[in-house]
């Protein structure tokens, strides 16, 4: 199908749908200037993703804080872009239910979307892994960048960005409301995400074939009888491609506005 009728087609069925929710990863937010980590430009071409795991984090804070330093400090002041807009829009006209994201950056919600699911916590805060205490990120990387690495809880405890690292178990209660979400929708639009980080990559099959399966490989088995559709939008083709009903390639910051903007002329 060329690309005018795609776009006519997807929102054709969010229009049509009765509860539509959004999946989202870190390349929504390529365009707002913050980097993914498997897009072309993804900061694993740089960095090293064992340095990003619980057990580095432990064995060295200073290292993860230096390296948080130069690839996160000012995300504060990343701004959301029209592809994060057009999802708070969606949600406005009544047709997006939830944004369930695996990004950190918090700019769903600096964009107006009410409902989001955070899997993967976010870079808002540090806590203590000792006493639990909070800690706005910016008075943390202002410590850092005055020399105290790694920053430290007044208690003395270690402060960890509120993130999910590589090994760390999801947020339980964001994981369950995602699988509530996905178990519920009738359409699935997957937004910016290479698929391939689990357990996140495995919401859009439970939303497609409403159960879990053994493993993902059984869907390669051609057992499936999708109960959801999928629209994805991406750069590029992703595992998901295969059972996704719909796929709209190239930016999100230029499909998702012309995507919502169709279905808000369809809801008139
Ligand atoms: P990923 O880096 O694995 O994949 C990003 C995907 O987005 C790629 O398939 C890429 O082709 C696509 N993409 C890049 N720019 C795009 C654009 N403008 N429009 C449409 N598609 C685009 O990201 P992931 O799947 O989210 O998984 C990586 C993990 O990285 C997540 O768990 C997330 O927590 C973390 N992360 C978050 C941020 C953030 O919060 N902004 C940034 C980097 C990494
Ligand atoms: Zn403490």
């Amino acid at each position: 199908m060329e690309a005018e009728r795609l776009l006519e087609e997807a929102a054709r069925r969010i229009a049509t749908s009765k509860y539509c929710v959004a999946l989202t990863g870190a390349g929504i937010s390529t365009e707002s200037g913050i980097p993914d980590f498997r897009g072309p430009k993804g900061l694993w071409r740089k960095y090293d993703p064992e340095d990003f795991t619980l057990q580095s984090f432990l064995s060295n804070p200073a290292k993860y804080w230096r390296l948080h330093f130069e690839i996160f400090a000012g995300l504060d002041r990343a701004k959301p872009n029209p592809a994060h807009f057009a999802l708070a829009e969606l949600e406005r006209l009544g047709k997006l239910k939830c944004v369930i994201t695996q990004n950190v950056d918090g700019l769903h919600q600096k964009a107006g979307s009410r409902h989001v699911v955070e899997l993967h916590g976010n870079l808002g805060k540090a806590r203590c892994l000792s006493c639990g205490r909070e800690y706005p990120m910016g008075e943390v990387e202002g410590r850092v960048a005055g020399g105290e690495n790694p920053p430290k809880c007044s208690c003395g405890g270690l402060l960890k960005p509120t993130v999910v690292f590589f090994e760390e178990p999801l947020p339980f209660e964001a994981f369950r409301k995602a699988e509530e979400e996905a178990l519920k929708c009738d359409l699935m639009l997957v937004v910016g995400t290479s698929a391939v980080v689990y357990p996140a990559a495995e919401l859009p099959y439970l939303a497609k074939f409403k159960f879990r399966p053994p493993s993902p490989l059984w869907f390669s088995s051609g057992l499936g009888e999708g109960k959801t559709a999928i629209i994805e939008v991406n750069m590029e083709a992703t595992p998901l491609t295969g059972i996704a009903d719909l796929s709209l390639f190239g930016k999100a910051g230029k499909i998702l506005p012309r995507l919502v903007e169709r279905v808000r002329s369809m809801l008139e």
